[in-house]
């Protein structure tokens, strides 16, 4: 009751911050998008799939709407950027990450099954509807097969145990906004109260610093595939000891408001990458922060969320 009437408090001390910082706008405003929108910095790993993103993603969302239903054997002409989604997301062993054809072939059918059986679809091996569906949601760009492991439903291999990529023994974490995204008070805010939840369950403790350099986790917003695609990405280095989150900045996010059609929930995505940094994989429960697609506001831990942190973080953790 307490926490509620505090979270309360903390909502509109952000609203009455982003009144001022950014008009009465609940999202960012198209001004401040291009401002804050550009490049992947050079010390970014993903910044080749990333890029294979921005280009198939356009062509992926028109392919969709083009047929019913496909099949094994069948061949259509732009299938390639199916294999080529799946094989971004962890689902096809290709060696050379290009080059697909527009056959229906076993690997993509084994692909699907493994997909749909993630995403609670019935299991088809087809890409039907419901599949076309779910591969036309905004989601996160991490894949939800690393390594060949899975955390999701399709049981591919095991869960590996987590081990943490900050230095050993290292309770307190800082965390920084890229200086060139200029951030608002309100999204400090928002920032502020997820990895507060985070470190609630997991008895680490989170700063905001201003000095992105020596910072443990980096975020920034930049530019991915436009709306929609991939929303979010975040990675771990171990050399390094540096977590990172990603947004795109050409997401139509909602900070703490009604989401229209197509609006992402900044929050949500926010609690989902921090997740991904402290080493939860995907969920296969649509109510839970890990599932991969994150569109309307979805800031409580599920069960299945809270399973998966006590397993790396222990039960008593706070
Ligand atoms: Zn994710």
């Amino acid at each position: 009751m307490r926490l509620r009437a505090l979270r309360s408090f903390v909502f509109i001390l952000t609203l009455s911050s982003l009144f001022f910082d950014v008009s009465v706008s609940i999202s960012f405003p198209p001004a401040l998008g291009q401002q804050i929108a550009r490049q992947f910095p050079l010390w970014f790993r993903f910044i080749k799939s990333s890029k294979l993103f921005s280009w198939f993603w356009n062509k992926l969302k028109s392919f969709l709407i083009t047929f019913k239903d496909l099949k094994l054997g069948d061949t259509f002409q732009g299938l390639s950027n199916v294999k080529q989604y799946l094989d971004l997301l962890g689902y096809l062993n290709s060696t050379s990450h290009s080059n697909f054809t527009d056959n229906f072939t076993l690997d993509l059918q084994s692909a699907i099954i493994t997909f749909q059986k993630n995403f609670n679809l019935n299991v088809t091996g087809k890409l039907d509807r419901n599949t076309t569906k779910v591969i036309s949601e905004p989601r996160c760009g991490v894949p939800d097969i690393v390594n060949g492991t899975t955390t999701m439903n399709s049981g591919v291999s095991n869960t590996t145990a987590f081990n943490p990529w900050w230095k050993e023994g290292k309770r307190e974490l800082t965390y920084a906004f890229d200086p060139e995204n200029n951030v608002s008070d309100g999204v400090r805010f928002l920032f502020r109260d997820a990895f507060e939840r985070w470190s609630n369950v997991t008895a680490l403790k989170f700063t905001e610093t201003a000095l992105l350099n020596g910072s443990d986790v980096k975020i920034a917003f930049v530019v991915f595939d436009g709306r929609g695609g991939a929303v979010g990405v975040a990675d771990t280095d171990y050399s390094e000891h540096v977590g990172s989150v990603y947004l795109d900045s050409e997401e139509e996010w909602v900070v703490r408001g009604e989401n229209e059609d197509g609006d992402v929930d900044l929050e949500s995505v926010v609690m989902h990458m921090v997740g991904h940094v402290l080493g939860l994989g995907h969920s296969s429960v649509e109510e839970a922060v890990m599932y991969p697609i994150v569109l309307e506001e979805k800031i409580d831990f599920a069960l299945d969320d809270l399973r998966r942190i006590h397993q790396i973080y222990g039960v008593n953790s706070k």
